[in-house]
């Protein structure tokens, strides 16, 4: 061994290069790798390059490429032009990978464009290698396609019903549960609040006789964390008289991103606590 590609920052491209390197191997990785590997203190690859790298290999031509941003931010891929054969790397996902995998530090609304840049780039791929899994064919860049397009979809419902979960609360807290009710609420509500009698209408009832009786009171949306069919909802209130709350609600949404079931627990804020830190 004696030239190394890194693929991009990550554990599973570039875990044991102080090993390599003090056995005399060249490292080649792209210039934000590089940084990325001087921020956050680990072994720098020796050989940096821009866009694009070409170079010759015991007579056989390598090409390596930025296409842009998916996986993570500074992924490249690898082109055998003789053999057409495409080292994907984490950017390709094999075909029997159900989701992206590790988003932790994805683009996820670039991968596609990158995808598209590469597709274009090489129009006669005959051999996709992806970062994990099983050896594949041009299918596999489609593939990987599917699943940007899948995550970005369930991204987009969970920032709606975020949105949707904070309007419900806001809009009730504020005194108008019918309407809030009415615009985001599904075929039936169900609750698990004690105070709270069941269905729509017990909702209703509850906040219009909260409002009469209490109609001065704020609402602050702390912290809002949205899974699956959930959304939290950590909540900072303040009721008249300096009487402060803090809530954690749940909700379910349906298919249609409706709320269709909530789960809360309150707790007044005590006069005097063991630490500074609040409760919010
Ligand atoms: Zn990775």
């Amino acid at each position: 061994m004696t030239k190394l590609i890194i693929g991009h920052f990550h554990d599973d491209c570039l875990g044991g290069l102080e090993y390599l390197q003090s056995i005399g191997v060249e490292s080649i990785a792209n210039y934000m790798t590089i940084d990325k590997c001087k921020k956050i203190g680990i072994p720098i690859p020796s050989t940096p390059f821009s866009d694009s790298l070409t170079f010759d290999f015991n007579g056989e031509q390598i090409d390596c490429r930025f296409f842009g941003a998916g996986h993570s931010f500074d992924n490249i891929t690898v082109w055998i032009p003789s053999k057409k054969i495409l080292f994907g790397g984490c950017l390709i996902k094999a075909r029997n990978s159900r989701g992206l995998g590790n988003l932790s530090d994805a683009v996820v609304e670039e991968w596609d464009l990158t995808i598209k840049n590469l597709l274009d780039e090489y129009s006669d791929i005959k051999t996709v290698i992806p970062g994990h899994g099983d050896i594949g064919g041009k299918e596999l860049l489609f593939h990987t396609l599917e699943l940007v397009k899948k995550t970005n979809k369930m991204n987009e419902k969970l920032k709606q019903n975020k949105e949707n979960a904070v309007a419900f609360y806001k809009m009730s807290y504020e005194g108008n549960p019918l309407k809030a009710t009415d615009l985001y609420v599904g075929t039936e509500y169900i609750q698990h609040n004690p105070d709270v009698a069941d269905g729509k209408q017990g909702f209703i009832d509850y906040f219009e006789k909260m409002q009469v009786e209490y109609p001065n009171k704020s609402i602050e949306f702390v912290r809002v964390i949205a899974e699956d069919e959930l959304v939290a909802l950590h909540t900072h209130q303040i009721w008249p008289d300096k009487d402060e709350y803090v809530t954690m609600d749940f909700f379910r949404f349906d298919n249609n991103g409706k709320i269709v079931e909530h789960w809360d627990s309150l707790q007044q804020i005590p006069k005097t606590s063991a630490n500074k830190n609040t409760m919010y």
